[in-house]
């Protein structure tokens, strides 16, 4: 199911229209008869897509610069293999332009954008009050399938404003009757959204927005939730803000859930195929393609209260579009958004964070080889970093291995035993990617001799000791009998940095490694940079701690004729990793 990208879907609009048209144009509605109609009275979402990607592809310098982005974003789309925690949310500055509004109230309507930008942050993250829906009930008809938590953050630009709309720093970009339609080029480096009275619609967003003035149109009456602001009165069954969820989703790339029905795509690997959009609020377990229907993804048509979640593979393909085209939005944050406001806010916390730091290109960079498969790469925490990335490859090769990660240092495993590697590393910071670090080189560790008799289950411990390797010692539990099977320290003091390695031998069962420190600090960051990693025998980690915890840390795993697992959730211990670190697989 992957990235069967349909040609009309890269370049749609999508309008959602009240009735009918992707089976029956001859139901659309006609001009007047949009013109009359009020949203509450539309009965569905629906989409008039074909004739907008027609028209817009008439124009070649759109067709062209659509090809580029398109290109650019596949290119990051394909590098990116896995997702790190969300550590430090990509900002993106919105401004919300209300148009065509009599009578306005100025701060009802300041407000109500607010609250629909909180709406917008919740679903995005995943932190939606609704999202119970998913983990209690729904999610066990998609084994397999997560929930996405996009690391994009809204937040309404608040200072710097643009020149001729009367805003002033520390008043949010939210601006009244002084726009119209759907472009405004004063507004570039923003996502705008355009709020317009009766529209027929409920919106609409290019797919794949640029960024220079463009953004969502939104009806008045889907905008937002609550009781409103006068004639911006938000009407069930599109009343909870979702409509602007579902559009933000268009802007950053994503299309429809059901593709192109079940033998086309949406392009995203995770999303199941369905024959169609689904309508009001569905019964779990819906197949039309001979599997269960995603009708509650946003990216359908369901009403308001019946749509709850992104899935994990639509997050990333967002977060790829971001970073692939549009960092000239990514870039602005920095200069429209001020402290006050990077969470959401009103502008008036009064522990503002610190403004993000433009970063360095990275130049300490070091590494250190660990085994025959496995290398540590170092470099100093660069302020403001949202994430890190990495490519490394052998020497003589050509193509790149790439992993992002949250914070250094990161260790490289499944390398190849006594191969040389090159490799880079860049930063990505609010302000956009710093460039790759100068290239450096690695060879690996020649391959371990298997230990004598060791047939299966063969593990490699990897400690790298603090100043004081006294404190420091290590124990390996078998869960069925506690019996402790292995055991090595304590050390020698005065030796940071030095790699012990063991290599163990274990029978199929259950066990828990345990790394203790005596004095009750640990062995990372106060003196030396400690660590624990515990590797199969294709150098893959098993499980891992960071050094940074009280007395001890440990690392539960399972394995069974050398297939290794996570350990079911613990309940006979009233124990927990300082760090939180727990066993992580590849
Ligand atoms: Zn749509």
């Amino acid at each position: 199911m992957k990235n069967v990208l349909r040609f009309s879907a890269i370049i749609f609009t999508c309008l959602f229209i009240l009735t009918s048209c992707k089976d029956d144009f001859a139901d659309l509605p006609t001009v007047e008869e949009i013109e009359n109609v009020k949203t509450h009275d539309i009965v569905h979402r629906n989409c008039g897509t074909d004739k907008h990607m027609e028209s817009l592809m008439e124009d070649p310098a759109y067709r062209e610069a659509h090809a580029i982005k398109m290109k650019n974003f596949e290119k990051i789309n394909s590098e990116i293999s896995s997702r790190g925690a969300c550590s430090t949310p990509t900002v993106l500055p919105m401004a919300v332009h209300f148009q065509g509004i009599s009578n306005p109230n100025t701060s009802c309507l300041i407000a109500l954008a607010q609250s629909q930008i909180d709406i917008l942050n919740k679903d995005y993250s995943g932190t939606n009050s609704d999202i119970s829906k998913w983990n209690n009930n729904a999610s066990t008809y998609f084994p397999g399938i997560n929930n996405g938590e996009a690391c994009i953050q809204f937040a309404l630009a608040d200072k710097n404003h643009p020149a001729g709309f009367g805003l002033s720093d520390g008043q949010l970009a939210v601006t009244i009757n002084k726009t119209t339609g759907d472009q405004s080029n004063a507004w570039n480096g923003y996502i705008n959204i355009f709020v317009q009275a009766n529209t027929g619609l409920l919106g609409y967003s290019p797919l794949g927005g640029n960024g220079n003035g463009d953004g969502v149109v939104i009806d008045a009456n889907a905008f937002g939730a609550g009781s409103g602001c006068g004639s911006i009165s938000p009407s069930a069954p599109y009343n909870l803000g979702r409509t602007l969820t579902h559009e933000l989703g268009h802007y950053l790339l994503l299309d429809h859930i059901w593709g192109g029905g079940c033998g086309s795509d949406d392009g995203v690997a995770d999303t199941p195929n369905s024959q169609d959009s689904h309508y009001d609020c569905p019964s779990l377990g819906i197949k039309t393609c001979n599997s269960n229907d995603m009708f509650m993804n946003y990216m359908d048509y369901v009403n308001d209260a019946c749509m709850y979640m992104f899935s994990a593979g639509q997050a990333s393909r967002m977060e790829n579009y971001v970073n692939s085209s549009l960092q000239n939005v990514v870039s602005k944050a920095a200069s429209v958004i001020s402290g006050n406001n990077n969470g959401g806010g009103t502008g008036t916390d009064p522990d503002p964070e610190p403004e993000p730091v433009s970063c360095e290109r990275p130049t300490q960079v070091s590494s250190s080889v660990l085994t025959s498969s496995s290398v540590k790469i170092t470099l100093p925490a660069e302020d403001g970093a949202i994430k890190y990335r990495i490519r490394y490859r052998k020497v003589g090769t050509s193509s790149w291995t790439v992993r992002n990660f949250i914070s250094p240092p990161y260790t490289i495993t499944g390398l190849t035993a006594n191969k040389s590697y090159d490799y880079q590393v860049r930063v990505q910071c609010p302000q956009g990617w710093t460039s790759f670090s100068a290239k450096k080189r690695f060879t690996t560790a020649g391959s371990n001799p298997t230990p004598t008799g060791c047939t299966k289950n063969l593990v490699t411990l990897l400690l790298t000791l603090d100043e004081y390797g006294s404190e420091t010692s290590w124990e390996l539990e078998k869960n069925s009998n506690g019996n402790i099977i292995a055991k090595g320290g304590p050390y020698q003091d005065g030796q940071n940095g030095k790699l012990i390695e063991k290599d163990l031998c274990i029978p199929d069962g259950c066990y828990t490694l345990y790394i203790d420190d005596a004095y009750g600090d640990g062995i990372c960051c106060s003196y030396g940079d400690g660590s624990l990693e515990l590797l199969d025998k294709d150098g893959y980690i098993i499980g891992e701690s960071n050094g940074n915890f009280g007395t001890y840390d440990y690392i539960d795993f399972c394995v069974e004729n050398n297939v290794f697992s996570a350990k079911a959730n613990r309940t006979d211990l009233n124990i927990k990793a300082n760090d939180g670190s727990k066993i992580q697989f590849n």
